[in-house]
């Protein structure tokens, strides 16, 4: 190992956020978590003002109008939600919102309350005007949630920020986003090793090591957010066709990508594919990589060449892709 690091950490956007660099430079670092605060306050939908929650308060009444940085997330989140067989949507948050996993009052929802909600959350029914940045919900009582994808598109930013002062090294950790710049200094592979968290454990407990440069790890799991019933697991990723919970045989996805939006976009995406269908939409995305880990705890693996995975949990199996690479 080589050279000195500096870790900084901030309580944001629902989690800690932290950012490691290899030179001392606090107008960066204050550069970063101010950028971060203010992107947090324009896109989230759990305070009463932000811009998305100005377009969700309009919901049915009239089109608002966005800043092009909002916009141009919202036009990229409808796209992801309307593409085929995607589980991803951008228009969840009504459903989001009855269940409130992960916040207080969480509780299982009557099942006519989902019913009528789920009639509130066709991503057809947002209309984007390209020439004004206008974005209208078509039904009183629609809501945008961009909780799946925002850390990633703030991360990508983030390292626009650090380009700005010359920083081409570093590693910032949005509570399970990470994205790391560049070459590690801290290895002589000159990659970087992130862990792989083991579910439902302790966070110092890692299923295993990742092994990447420059790139994205995203995941999507169902040990972040939960509540248990019944003996019944519900976690906080909503199946937009059911209004339950998403429930497939796994326990999460990491996708390895060179930005972060993509990573947390096809997290979710192919966390609701499942494994094989999973898989196979990997071999039409070739800049990107995953690990799919399952609840009978087998792990999956398409690296499309991305990174590399050091298996460290002897009670999981280690499955080479199923299809021919
Ligand atoms: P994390 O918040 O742990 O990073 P995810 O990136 O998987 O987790 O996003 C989960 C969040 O995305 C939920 O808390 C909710 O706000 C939102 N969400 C839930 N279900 C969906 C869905 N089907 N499509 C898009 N967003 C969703
Ligand atoms: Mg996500």
């Amino acid at each position: 190992m080589t050279g000195s690091y500096y870790t900084y950490s901030q309580k944001l956007m629902g989690t800690t956020v932290s950012l490691q660099l290899y030179v001392e430079n606090p107008a960066a670092v204050t550069a970063v978590f101010n950028t971060i605060e203010a992107l947090e306050a324009r896109l989230t939908v759990n305070r009463d003002h932000s811009e998305v929650m100005s377009i969700n308060h309009a919901a049915g009444k009239h089109p608002v109008t966005v800043s092009k940085l909002v916009f141009d997330l919202i036009q990229q989140a409808k796209a992801a939600s309307l593409l085929p067989y995607s589980r991803f949507n951008l228009a969840i948050g009504p459903i989001v919102k009855l269940w409130k996993i992960g916040f207080n009052g969480q509780s299982i929802p009557p099942a006519d309350e989902i019913t009528h909600r789920l009639s509130l959350t066709s991503p057809h029914l947002i209309e984007l005007d390209q020439t004004n940045h206008s974005v209208y919900l078509a039904k009183a009582g629609m809501e945008i949630d961009l909780g799946a994808i925002a850390k990633g598109y703030i991360a990508d930013i983030t390292k626009l920020v650090l380009a700005q002062y010359n920083i081409h090294q570093a590693i910032i950790n949005c509570g399970g986003n990470v994205l790391t710049i560049g070459s590690s200094p801290l290895t002589s592979s000159q990659e970087w090793h992130i862990g792989l968290k083991r579910p439902f454990a302790a966070a110092n407990s890692l299923l295993g090591i990742l092994h990447v440069q420059n790139k994205s790890v995203v995941t999507s799991g169902i040990y972040e957010r939960y509540f248990i019933f019944n003996e019944q697991l519900y976690h906080h990723i909503i199946d937009p066709f059911t209004g339950y919970p998403l429930d497939n045989e796994l326990q999460s996805v990491t996708i390895i990508s060179d930005n972060s939006l993509t990573g947390d976009i096809y997290s979710t995406i192919l966390f609701g594919f499942g494994v094989r269908h999973g898989l196979n939409e990997l071999e039409k995305h070739k800049n990107m990589g995953a690990i799919f880990v399952t609840k009978d705890q087998k792990i999956f693996i398409k690296s499309n060449q991305h990174f590399q995975f050091e298996l460290l949990a002897d009670d999981y199996e280690l499955c080479q892709s199923l299809i021919p690479a």
